[in-house]
C-alpha cells in the first residue's frame, strides 16, 4: 500500500529491516514519529548514523566499541589467563551481572548455522585460534546458550581450544533446553558458572 509520500513510503519500507517489524508495525511506527514525535524521530535518526558510523569491533573480542579495544580487553585489572565465549553483548552482561568472572571475554556474535551461511569466519574463530595460538590464555568457559547451534558451536570452539592445549570448561546445565543466557535469573547463572566442568584438559 502507498501512501501520498514517496518519502513516507520509504521510511516504512526502511523501518522493515528491523527484527519482528512488518508492513503494519512499520506504518504505525512511522505516522506514530510524523504524527507525535518529530524530534524523537530526529533523535532516533541521528543516534542510528552515529551508531552504524562510529561502533566497531573490539579488535581483540569483537564486543562492540567505539575504541580500539572494549572496557573489559582494556582492563589491566582483569586476567588474561582467562577467556570466557559468549554468544552476544547482551550475555556478556549477564555473566558479569551473574558472576564472579574476573577474567576476559570473546564474543562470538552468532552460533554456527551451516544452512544459513554461518560458518567459523562469520563467528571470528580464525581471530579466537589466533589468541589461543598467542599461549596467554590457559583456561577458557564455554558459556553459550544451549540451543543445537550454541552446543554444536561449543564443541567446534573445544576441538580448537584443544588444539593449542587450553583447558576448556563448559558452564553447568542448570540453564533450561533452549534457554537463553540473557534471560536466565542472576542465580542460575552464577551457580552454572560456579560449577562449570572441564569439557577438555589443557
Ligand atoms: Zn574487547
Amino acid at each position: 500500500m502507498s501512501t501520498e509520500s514517496g518519502l513516507l513510503d520509504e521510511l516504512i519500507e526502511a523501518l522493515r529491516c528491523l527484527p519482528g517489524v512488518g508492513a503494519k508495525s512499520a506504518q504505525r511506527m512511522a505516522l506514530h514519529l510524523l504524527q507525535r514525535d518529530r524530534n524523537g524521530g530526529r533523535f532516533l535518526g541521528q543516534r542510528l548514523i552515529e551508531a552504524m558510523d562510529r561502533v566497531q569491533h573490539c579488535r581483540l573480542c569483537r564486543n562492540f566499541t567505539e575504541n580500539a579495544l572494549c572496557r573489559y580487553c582494556a582492563d589491566e585489572a582483569r586476567d588474561t589467563s582467562e577467556l570466557c565465549v559468549v554468544e552476544s553483548p547482551a550475555d556478556l552482561l549477564a555473566v558479569e551481572r551473574a558472576a564472579r568472572y574476573r577474567g576476559r571475554y570473546f564474543l562470538l556474535l552468532g552460533t554456527l548455522s551451516p544452512l544459513d551461511g554461518v560458518g567459523p569466519a562469520a563467528l571470528g574463530l580464525d581471530l579466537l585460534d589466533e589468541r589461543l595460538a598467542g599461549g596467554e590464555v590457559t583456561s577458557l568457559t564455554l558459556a553459550l546458550n544451549s540451543t543445537v547451534e550454541g552446543q554444536a558451536t561449543a564443541r567446534y570452539i573445544a576441538e580448537l581450544a584443544a588444539k593449542h592445549d587450553v583447558t576448556v570448561y563448559q558452564i553447568a546445565r542448570g540453564l533450561p533446553m533452549g534457554g537463553e543466557l540473557e534471560f536466565a535469573d542472576s542465580g542460575t547463572l552464577s551457580v552454572a558458572f560456579a560449577q562449570r566442568t572441564p569439557l577438555a584438559e589443557g
